[in-house]
């Protein structure tokens, strides 16, 4: 698509992560069942319920400008995502691998962050201020869910594989 102007990169923008969302619908539930912390599923659980909450939240976005959500694939999730899906087949320490899921699954909430983020500040600078604040409100789930994940991490998981000797 032509970018002519900034609610052309918007609408670009919101694409992007409408396919970087569906993409994480697909892979949570395997990060769940790969999990062996029962807080680090519980967690991903949670998630994949607010991930379904954020599709449509972008789904309400693109029905007011009246546009699409298709079109677009989001390169960046694809790579972040086959990261994601090598970690969860690895074999070894239980505890280590879940460090390893937690590792990748910071680098989605982080990308995720930072388009929302993005896309927010066009929205206001729009004037599409009821758009900008559904999509405030998903920043708000990334950043929660990051901040969860790092807590699991230090908490439990990181001190669990750090138990571990080395060979
Ligand atoms: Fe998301
Ligand atoms: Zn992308
Ligand atoms: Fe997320």
């Amino acid at each position: 698509m032509k970018l002519n102007n900034l609610e052309d990169l918007f609408v670009e923008q919101l694409r992007d992560l409408y396919s970087a969302e569906t993409q994480i619908l697909d892979a949570l539930p395997e990060m769940v069942e790969a999990a062996s912390s029962d807080q680090l599923r519980k967690a991903f659980k949670t998630h994949l319920e607010e991930t379904r909450q954020q599709k449509n939240r972008l789904e309400k976005i693109f029905e007011t400008l009246g546009k699409k959500p298709g079109g677009e694939t989001c390169e960046g999730m694809k790579g972040l995502l086959k990261e994601g899906s090598a970690m969860l087949e690895k074999e070894g320490d239980r505890n280590v691998i879940d460090a390893g899921i937690i590792a990748s699954a910071q680098r989605v909430e982080h990308y995720e962050i930072s388009g929302y983020g993005t896309a927010r500040t066009y929205a206001e600078r729009l004037g599409y201020d009821d758009a900008a604040e559904l999509l405030d409100e998903t920043l708000d789930e990334e950043s929660s869910a990051n901040e969860k994940l790092t807590k699991i991490a230090e908490s439990t998981v990181n001190k669990k594989a750090g138990a571990q000797a080395s060979a």
